[in-house]
């Protein structure tokens, strides 16, 4: 270990981190093994949680939770669905990882059916934009119990609630997780990961992120070591047709703008997007006239607007009535907006307070 100071967080702004010195050898601790498939077969639930716990494990495709407590419901889960939606623009990290990986990930499906006893049905569930992933995914499981469900491309859908609502045609109430209604929704990424951990043995140090924006002349999906900065990445996908007027990591939709291009790849970072001038110029925001469109279009049935009212006069605790915590800050809203309000940003401004 090198030091521990403050340094650039691409979701905190700043935090401690750790600098550990590079021996250049690029070698796996000596206590790394793989494990035989009959080895696998013998591992308990318990074991395996194990595993992917100590591996580092977290959901890949944003929310960063614990895999290990995931695959430990408090209640039964009938329902595994496998999230391969990847429905913001610019991000394809998730879908080359399923045309590359399709065995490991049918495999690393096998070991999260193990952690849940009660399972009877897994979907695996895909845009239609992405023809290639669908036609490996087919190939895949065919002689398998598992279903492909090919979603007609919409955003947002990728969100845990909304694909259960569009696959199951169930609503997970407000304030409550996918197992309340028996189901666990698990990333393509995380999937492999648990795969990486019980069957090679190899903790979570690198992601798949995918590189791209108008700027970039070569932009593409890149597998980087946790804790790489972001202006390595760039670099690598150069040289820049245009000076980046903002670089967002995630998706353009509900991802974080930086300050930085010092921001390391976290194990959440599914993208790093580089916006140019015309698609970065902030909107002159004007005062609501209740068209009503951004109520139409939450996808979790709230009332933007008046979130809205609400967090610019700080009742913080009228925006909880409201359902603030609720948003899952897809940025719909803001985008049908006619008078460029800053809906979302004024929820997650309200979301602290509420809580
Ligand atoms: S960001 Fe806006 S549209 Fe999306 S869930 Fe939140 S309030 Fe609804
Ligand atoms: S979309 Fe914009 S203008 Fe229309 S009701 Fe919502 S906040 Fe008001």
């Amino acid at each position: 270990m090198r030091s521990i100071q403050p340094y650039p967080h691409p979701v905190l702004g700043t935090c401690k981190a750790i600098s550990i010195e590079n021996d250049r050898l690029d070698s796996m601790d000596s206590g790394v093994r793989a494990r035989s498939a009959e080895e696998i077969n013998k591992l308990s639930p318990k074991e395996i949680r194990q595993i992917v716990h100590h591996a580092g494990i977290v959901g890949m495709g944003g929310a960063s939770f614990p895999t290990h407590i995931k695959l430990n419901p408090p209640r039964k889960v009938h329902t595994l669905i496998v999230n391969i939606a990847e429905c913001e623009p610019y991000l394809t990290g998730d879908s080359q990882l399923t045309v590359e990986k399709t065995g490991q990930l049918i495999d690393g499906i096998g070991l999260i059916g193990q952690c849940l006893p009660d399972l009877q049905t897994v979907i695996i569930a895909i845009e239609d934009n992405k023809p290639e992933a669908i036609e490996a995914i087919r190939k895949a499981v065919k002689g398998t119990p598992y279903t492909l469900s090919i979603l007609k491309t919409q955003y947002p859908q990728g969100g845990e609630k909304q694909l259960i609502k569009k696959i199951l045609n169930v609503e997970v109430p407000r304030a409550k997780l996918p197992f309340d209604v028996g189901v666990n929704v698990q990333n393509v990424s995380t999937v492999l990961a648990v795969y990486d951990a019980v069957y090679l043995g190899k903790p979570l140090y690198e992601r798949v992120v995918t590189v791209s924006g108008r700027c970039l002349s070569n932009p593409k999906n890149l597998l980087c070591r946790i804790g790489t900065p972001v202006k390595n990445l760039i670099r690598h996908c150069g040289p820049l047709s245009a000076e980046p007027a903002k670089i967002i990591i995630g998706g353009p939709m509900m991802g974080i703008a930086q300050y930085t291009d010092e921001v390391p790849v976290i194990k959440s970072t599914t993208g790093v997007v580089l916006l140019d001038e015309r698609e970065a110029r902030p909107l002159e925001e004007k005062p609501c006239i209740r068209c009503g469109a951004c109520v139409r279009e939450c996808p979790m049935n709230l009332a933007p607007c008046l979130i809205n009212q609400a967090s610019v006069h700080g009742s913080w605790k009228q925006a909880k009535e409201l359902g603030c915590l609720d948003c899952i800050e897809c940025g719909l809203c803001n985008y049908v907006c006619p008078s460029s309000r800053q809906l979302v940003q004024s929820i997650k401004r309200a979301k602290p307070e509420a809580r």
